[in-house]
């Protein structure tokens, strides 16, 4: 059976930073990952681009999203073109809505998104989080079987994070950095997390953290996992 696992983010490039290992995976496994993006990520910086308007910055990053996307092997992008930094504002319900409308016409079994802290700390990545939550707990998407959060290993208490799979790079360091270089308007953000893309080897590349926070009902299962698609039903 083709499973379908559906990454919800905030911007482009949100879910190679942090999932390029597992996307490519489930990909490899013959699943169906699929993307929501909530907004074009256009209120931000344009690297070694120079100037551009707001316009032709979402446009340019829309085409990033798409090589990145070819390159992880995601199957459709869904893109709200919602303002980018403005997510907190726009009525949570609304934004609700949207992530449980995705979730059900995709029939997602599996989700992916951000940690309570975003992971970064960013007001659009929180407000994703917290629609995420609101729609998975509130059975507001009846096909979804898991919740897991994307952290980083060293944010998280591990002693209480039972169920914690990490995913490392293995061959597919190289996918991941060739999905970072599509994000050329993003190069100073990735160059400050990964190095300079030209240089880097392997090393540069860490585990890929996926904590369970939610199956089928219950919270915080304690197991140890595999693969995002053990004990699916
Ligand atoms: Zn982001």
């Amino acid at each position: 059976m083709k499973r379908n696992v559906g990454f919800v983010y905030a911007h482009p490039d949100d879910e190679t930073f942090g999932c390029s290992f597992l996307i490519r995976q489930i990909a490899d496994e013959g699943g169906n990952p699929v993307l929501l993006t909530a907004t074009p990520g256009n209120a931000g910086k344009t690297g070694r681009l120079g100037a551009m308007t707001q316009e032709e910055l979402a446009e340019k990053r829309r085409i990033e999203l798409q090589q990145a996307a070819d390159i992880l092997g995601i199957t459709e992008i869904v893109h709200l073109d919602m303002g980018d930094g403005k997510l907190k504002e726009v009525d949570q319900d609304v934004l609700a809505a949207y992530v449980a409308d995705f979730l059900r016409s995709h029939q997602i079994e599996v989700v992916i998104t951000f940690p309570e802290d975003g992971i970064s700390g960013h007001a659009d990545h929180i407000a994703i989080h917290q629609a995420v939550n609101k729609v998975v707990f509130g059975g507001q998407a009846p096909s979804v079987q898991k919740l897991y959060y994307n952290c980083l290993r060293s944010k998280i208490d591990v002693d209480s994070a039972a169920s914690l799979l990490s995913i490392s790079a293995g061959e597919n360091w190289q996918v991941k950095r060739d999905a970072l270089a599509a994000h050329e308007s993003q190069i100073w953000s990735i160059e400050r997390v990964f190095g300079d893309l030209q240089q880097v080897g392997p090393e540069s590349f860490d585990e890929e953290c996926f904590l369970l926070v939610w199956e089928r009902g219950v919270y915080n299962p304690n197991k140890q996992e595999k693969s995002i698609f053990d004990d699916l039903v």
